[in-house]
C-alpha cells in the first residue's frame, strides 16, 4: 500500500514537466508567428475593433502597397472598401485579385462572387448578372442565386425571375409557390395591360399552376374574360377567391356586383354578397352589397341591410353610409363610436417627431425638444392647419 504511493509522489512530477514542455512548445510557436506579422497589422486590428473603418482601411491600404502579392490582404481590404460604400475601389482592388490569375478555382469564384455583390451595390446590375451568372453550375450556385433573382425582380424582368426562381427551388430545396405566382401574375398584367389576351391567359394558367392559391391570377383571369364578352366565364373566375381565400374577397365584390347587375343577374349577386358580407365584414363588400340590394331591392331593403351591418360591424364608414341611404343611426352605437374616435383625436402631437400625447408638455417626452407642442388638439390639427 505505502509502496505504491510512493511510487505515483515520484511520477508525478515527470507528468507535470511534460505538460509544462508542451505548453512552452505552443506559445513559443504562437509567438514566433506573431513576431513575423507587422505590427501594422495588429494596428488595422485594433482600429477595426474600436469601429474606426476609415483609419483601419488607410493602414490596411499601406499594407496592401507593402505586400502585393498577399491575396487574403486584398480581399479584406476589398470588404472593406464595400462596406464603407466605396465600391468602385472594391471593384477595382477585387479585379485586381482576379487578374493576378494565382487563384485556384474555387477561391476565383469567391472573389467573383463577391465582385459581383460590388457591381450591385454600385448599381451596375449588368455587370453584376454577367458576374452572377458565371457562378451558375459551380459549388457556389446557391449563393448567386438569390442575388440574381432579386437583380431580376427589381428590373422586372420577370421571365428571368421565374427561371432564377426555379433552379433555386431545385438547389435549395424549399419551394416558392407564392413569389413565383406573383411574377406570372406580373406577366399576365403586363400582356392584359398590352391588349397581349394570349399571354395573360399562358401566364394565368402558369400563376394557377405554380400556386393554385394565388387569388391575383383569378382576378386577372376574371378581367381577361369580360374584356372578350365572356362576363358568365368573369363571375366564375372571381367566385373562385371565396374558396382560395376568403380574404381577398373584399377585391373582388364590386367586379362581382356591378358585373351580374349588368347582365340582368341582380338577385343572384345579391345572395352572393350578403353571404361573402358574413365571411368578410368589410366595408368594400357592403358598398358592393349595397349597391345590388338598392338595385334589385329598393331603398327600404338597402337600409335594413346598412342598419344590419352597422349593427354586426360597426364603424364610421358604415354609419356614414347609413346616414347617406336617409338611415337613423342607432344613437348608442353612434355615441360608442364617435367615443372610441375622439379619444385618437384628443391627443396633443409634438411638431418635431410626431409622438402623440394625452397631456400637454413643455418638453417633448420622446425626442426632448422644447416648446414643439401646438396647444390643440389633433384632430384641430387635421382640420384647420
Ligand atoms: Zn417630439
Amino acid at each position: 500500500m505505502l509502496e505504491i504511493e510512493y511510487w505515483w509522489l515520484a511520477v508525478l512530477p515527470v507528468f507535470f514537466a511534460l505538460g509544462w514542455a508542451a505548453a512552452r512548445i505552443d506559445i513559443r510557436q504562437v509567438i514566433r508567428e506573431a513576431r513575423d506579422l507587422p505590427r501594422a497589422y495588429f494596428r488595422a486590428l485594433n482600429l477595426l475593433v474600436s469601429e474606426d473603418t476609415e483609419r483601419a482601411t488607410d493602414v490596411l491600404v499601406e499594407l496592401a502597397r507593402a505586400e502585393r502579392g498577399n491575396t487574403e490582404l486584398q480581399l479584406a481590404l476589398a470588404g472593406l472598401f464595400r462596406r464603407k460604400g466605396e465600391t468602385d475601389r472594391a471593384i477595382r482592388t477585387h479585379q485586381n485579385v482576379l487578374a493576378e490569375g494565382a487563384l485556384e478555382s474555387e477561391a476565383k469564384q469567391k472573389v467573383t462572387l463577391e465582385l459581383a455583390l460590388d457591381f450591385l451595390a454600385a448599381g451596375l446590375l449588368d455587370r453584376a448578372e454577367f458576374e452572377l451568372r458565371r457562378l451558375l453550375g459551380t459549388p457556389l450556385e446557391a449563393r448567386a442565386l438569390p442575388p440574381l433573382l432579386s437583380l431580376y425582380a427589381a428590373e422586372r424582368e420577370w421571365h428571368k425571375a421565374i427561371e432564377t426562381a426555379r433552379r433555386l427551388e431545385e438547389v435549395t430545396g424549399h419551394p416558392r409557390p407564392h413569389e413565383i405566382a406573383q411574377y406570372w401574375c406580373e406577366v399576365a398584367q403586363h400582356a392584359f395591360n398590352h391588349s397581349d389576351d394570349v399571354t395573360a391567359t399562358a401566364a394565368v394558367e402558369a400563376a394557377l399552376a405554380a400556386n393554385y392559391k394565388c387569388t391575383r391570377a383569378n382576378l386577372i383571369g376574371g378581367q381577361l374574360a369580360l374584356r372578350q364578352g365572356d362576363p358568365a366565364q368573369a363571375l366564375a373566375c372571381w367566385q373562385r377567391i371565396e374558396a382560395q381565400n376568403a380574404e381577398d374577397l373584399p377585391l373582388v365584390a364590386g367586379l362581382i356586383g356591378d358585373t351580374a347587375l349588368a347582365r340582368g343577374d341582380g338577385a343572384a349577386a345579391v345572395n352572393l354578397l350578403r353571404g361573402y358580407l358574413q365571411q368578410a365584414p368589410t366595408v368594400d363588400v357592403l358598398d358592393a352589397t349595397l349597391r345590388v340590394v338598392l338595385a334589385v331591392e329598393g331603398e327600404a331593403a338597402a337600409r335594413s341591410l346598412l342598419a344590419e351591418a352597422v349593427q354586426q360591424r360597426p364603424s364610421i364608414l358604415a354609419v356614414s353610409r347609413q346616414l347617406e341611404h336617409g338611415g337613423p343611426p342607432d344613437t348608442a352605437t353612434l355615441r360608442q363610436l364617435l367615443g372610441q374616435h375622439t379619444r385618437r383625436l384628443a391627443q396633443y402631437r409634438c411638431q418635431a417627431c410626431g409622438f402623440r400625447a394625452r397631456a400637454h408638455y413643455w418638453q417633448c417626452p420622446a425626442c426632448a425638444a422644447w416648446e414643439s407642442y401646438p396647444a390643440r388638439r389633433v384632430e384641430e390639427l387635421n382640420i384647420y392647419d
